[in-house]
């Protein structure tokens, strides 16, 4: 799960990670007001949406005074971000952060990320902040350091200092870049984050080290118990189908081309995405509707597919184990009974109860193409959406 920046930096608060003071606004108003609560010279306006990179698109503005906070207010909100982070469709700015302008030095970059190579959490860390990191690690690798964490043990003050001494903090500053970096991994590992990432942290000239911007993001396998980031979640900013799916309990990820998947297993799941690809396809979601689905499950799973206006056809690829294909062609009729089927259907079923499931298929009187095997369906819903 994603949260916006404000929220970002009001949990980094907790845990004792230095960032500027700021208050969300939802209207121009409320951004005057939070300026005017902030009382400092110089504020920054700031786009709040689930995207980086929005400096560059126009939703990071300097204001010197509360008619300038006015003004950008006004200019930003309601406006549609598109950023390299966004797609082409952009996103409405909805929220803003109003916060204290801060006199920067210099940027840099610190992020905690899991290193599923290593199986450990990992604190990076590059004199080359404000830029996007993925360019830094294309161009020139050996300007950012990484500390592999012992999870017993945790970062240590010696991989904390070596990470600032690399990065060339000025040496008056090591101490609080050192205290900066453990709470923020301490934040990163009490909140189960997946990402927290700090592009740019930096140094100012009142001699703090500080947060400018904040992404952290949550392994949702542990939200359960975290009921305070639960709360944080703001729906506005995700795929509607997703949002759908999650209420389900179904792994659902939406994707931009035009054929629908349904699938049992994610290991299936991606291989038909392969294959599809390797067709000359591109499929339109990754879905596993898991192994003990029922059918109600199903139907669900089949209306999201379908409420998808990309979609052109459905590929449903089950190989019933746990699964069973009479439970799965149930789902399918039902699904396409309440809201219709237009499109091409192709349906490859093996596994457990698949004569019951075929069955089921043959008597609904839907026009279902069956294929033999995952290459055989492929092939066909490529061939019926072109
Ligand atoms: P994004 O990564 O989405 O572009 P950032 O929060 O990193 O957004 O902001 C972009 C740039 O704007 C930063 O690199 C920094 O130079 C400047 N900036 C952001 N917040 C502040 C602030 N509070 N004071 C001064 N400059 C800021
Ligand atoms: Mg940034």
């Amino acid at each position: 799960m994603n949260i916006h920046e404000y929220q970002g930096k009001q949990v980094l608060r907790e845990y004792g990670v230095k960032v500027p003071n700021g208050y969300v606004a939802y209207t121009v108003d409320e951004a005057v007001q939070a300026a005017e609560k902030l009382g400092t010279s110089v504020n920054v306006v700031k786009a709040q949406i689930h995207a980086g990179g929005r400096g560059k698109a126009g939703g990071v503005k300097v204001a010197k005074s509360l008619d300038e906070v006015r003004t950008y207010a006004d200019e930003i909100l309601g406006k549609t971000l598109v950023t390299h982070q966004t797609g082409p469709e952009g996103k409405e700015v909805k929220r803003l952060l109003i916060e204290e302008g801060c006199d920067i030095q210099k940027e840099y970059y610190v992020g905690v990320v899991l290193d599923r190579a290593t199986s450990r959490v990992v604190m990076m860390a590059s004199e080359e902040g404000g830029t996007e990191i993925e360019e830094v690690a294309e161009a020139t690798p050996e300007k950012i350091f990484k500390e592999v964490i012992d999870p017993v043990v945790g970062l240590t003050p010696f991989q904390a200092r070596r990470l600032a001494f690399n990065i060339n903090i000025p040496e008056e500053l090591l101490g609080k870049a050192v205290k900066f970096m453990s709470a923020l991994y301490d934040a990163f590992v009490a909140k189960d984050c997946s990402i927290a990432e700090i592009n740019p942290l930096v140094t100012t000239g009142d001699g703090e080290v500080l947060a400018l911007d904040a992404k952290l993001n949550f392994d949702d396998n542990a939200l359960y118990r975290h009921k305070d980031i639960q709360d944080l979640r703001d729906f506005e900013e995700e795929d509607e189908k997703e949002i759908q799916a999650s209420k389900y309990d179904l792994s659902y990820v939406s994707l931009d081309g035009n054929i629908g998947c349904m699938v049992n297993g994610a290991g299936l799941a991606m291989s038909t995405m392969d294959i599809i690809k390797h067709y000359g396809g591109d499929p339109a979601n990754f879905l596993d509707v898991g192994g003990g689905a029922t059918a109600e499950k199903v139907t669900e799973a089949f209306k999201i597919i379908l409420s998808d206006k990309n979609v052109k056809g459905i590929f449903v690829n089950i190989f019933g184990g746990i699964m069973k294909c009479d439970v799965i062609a149930e789902g399918v009729v039902e699904a396409t009974k309440q809201i219709g089927l237009e499109i091409p259907l192709v349906v490859r079923l093996e596994g457990t109860n698949v004569d019951a499931g075929k069955k089921i298929l043959d008597e609904s009187g839907l026009n279902i193409t069956s294929a033999t095997s995952m290459a055989d369906g492929a092939e066909k819903i490529v061939a019926a959406v072109k």
